[in-house]
């Protein structure tokens, strides 16, 4: 599924993350029986649409067609968070020379260097940064702030949960609410559509960094 972008990106490029019309594929939902009780499942699920315990939504790869700006891709947001990619080029986010990984934040967040904080936004890297402050109107409203982070890991999920209507069909009952991976009573009807993740060790850029 092509989930709601959480920035509202209107880069001129084509930004990684953001998911063309011909990707958005149907979503063969059902609720098969497992060992803890129901769980959604696609009616022709592969083992590897589970991960971290939960559905993950479908969507194509072709990057074809008319861009989906307001939106984000399910697969190529997680894997920018699994492997520390940019969410503008897709290539690594990670600084050769520290081993810090680049972020856009909003201040709120960077305030306190101190705290770690969960985010559904993929890092950016160096050389994207300032494309990304520049054409995003929510970033700017944000006042952002950019970032190192020293290091991060998966805590949850923005997901929709399914339930069964009286004819047994398979409806949405919450959309786009964050679930944590530890929340094991909500993962069996979620189909995650973003990876949050808990960054920590957060350090201003330096000034270099921050070009716009
Ligand atoms: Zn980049």
């Amino acid at each position: 599924m092509i989930g709601p972008a959480a920035t509202g990106t209107t880069l001129h490029g084509k930004p990684y993350v953001t998911p063309y019309a011909e990707e958005s594929l149907d979503l063969p939902l059902a609720f098969e029986w497992a060992a803890e009780g129901p769980r959604l499942t696609y009616r022709d699920a592969l083992p590897q649409e589970w991960m971290f315990g939960v559905l993950w939504a479908r969507c194509g790869t072709a990057q074809e067609g008319k861009i989906l700006w307001h939106m984000v891709h399910t697969l190529r947001q997680r894997r920018c968070m699994l492997k520390r990619l940019c969410r503008v080029c897709g290539k690594p986010a990670t600084d050769p020379d520290t081993g810090r990984v680049c972020w856009i934040l909003p201040s709120a967040l960077a305030d306190d260097f101190r705290s770690s904080w969960p985010t559904a936004h993929p890092p950016t890297c160096k050389a994207h940064v300032g494309e990304a402050l520049t054409a995003c109107p929510y970033l700017r409203r944000e006042a952002p702030v950019v970032c190192t982070v020293g290091d991060y890991f998966p805590v949850g999920v923005l997901a929709n949960l399914y339930g069964e209507d009286d004819g047994g069909r398979v409806v949405e009952t919450r959309h786009q609410i964050a679930i944590g991976l530890d929340e094991f009573h909500l993962l069996p009807r979620a189909l995650a559509t973003q990876l949050i993740v808990q960054i920590s060790d957060l350090q201003p850029a330096p000034q270099e960094s921050r070009a716009w």
